[in-house]
């Protein structure tokens, strides 16, 4: 029997309460993001702009919105003004964009840098080297709306648990000299936000401190 409610239930009793977990509820209707919020779940992670948007605008405004999927510069503007966190930041130009709408809507905004650690060719990300790149450069300085809290990664599409844990342990290791390097004295560095639905087991063993589940929650998405 498939409930919602009983899902929630089982993945908190598996997992340490200081894990965030991030509902993601791409594709799924408003009515089951509302079962899911009367069991107490208040961050949900959205990954395109136009299904978040009407989202925010239509369910309860304590939702903690999170956007976990690529943002393109022309949609930064319709986002900023409300979202809690956006796990994607995969440019040092979506960044900037992000910071200068934040400052013209006198906002502060949340964000991790998305790095990208998996065999998959589709998926974003910073290479590691761009990201040394950014973060020597003095750019960071300059960027006085934008608050980086840490590092996102996707593991590849693969049953090779060895793979998928060898990713994460690097990407743990990336964070932890990003945090002694440049942000050794911020309180605010500190979230690794890495495993889905299919290895989020890997990802806890490893240092996650933000899971973002779809499908273990909802049940597995259509597609239409
Ligand atoms: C869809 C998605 C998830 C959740 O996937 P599940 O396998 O359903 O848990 C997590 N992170 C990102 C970036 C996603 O796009």
């Amino acid at each position: 029997m498939f409930s919602i409610q009983q899902n929630i239930e089982e993945l908190r009793k598996t997992i340490d309460g200081n894990i965030k977990i991030i509902a993601v509820s791409k594709t799924k209707s408003e009515q089951e993001i509302m079962e899911l919020y009367n069991c107490g779940q208040r961050i949900f992670g959205e990954n395109k702009v136009q299904e978040l948007l009407s989202k925010y605008k239509n369910l309860p405004k304590d939702i903690e919105w999170h956007l976990i999927g690529h943002l393109q510069t022309n949609k930064v503007k319709d986002v900023v003004s409300f979202v809690s966190l956006i796990h994607s930041v995969d440019s040092p130009k979506l960044l900037g964009e992000i910071d200068k709408e934040a400052k013209k809507q006198n906002k502060i905004v949340n964000c991790l840098l998305q790095i990208y650690i998996s065999d998959d060719e589709t998926k974003y990300g910073f290479e590691k080297i761009f990201l040394e790149e950014l973060l020597k450069s003095e750019m960071l300085e300059e960027l006085k709306n934008v608050k980086i809290l840490g590092l996102m990664g996707i593991a590849t599409n693969t049953d090779d648990e060895q793979q998928i844990k060898k990713e994460f342990k690097q990407l743990k290791l990336l964070f932890e000299q990003t945090k002694n390097n440049y942000f050794a004295h911020s309180e605010e560095f500190k979230e690794l936000s890495i495993g889905m639905s299919g290895d989020y087991k890997i990802a806890i063993k490893q240092g996650s401190t933000m899971i973002r589940i779809g499908s273990l929650i909802f049940g597995e998405r259509n597609y239409f």
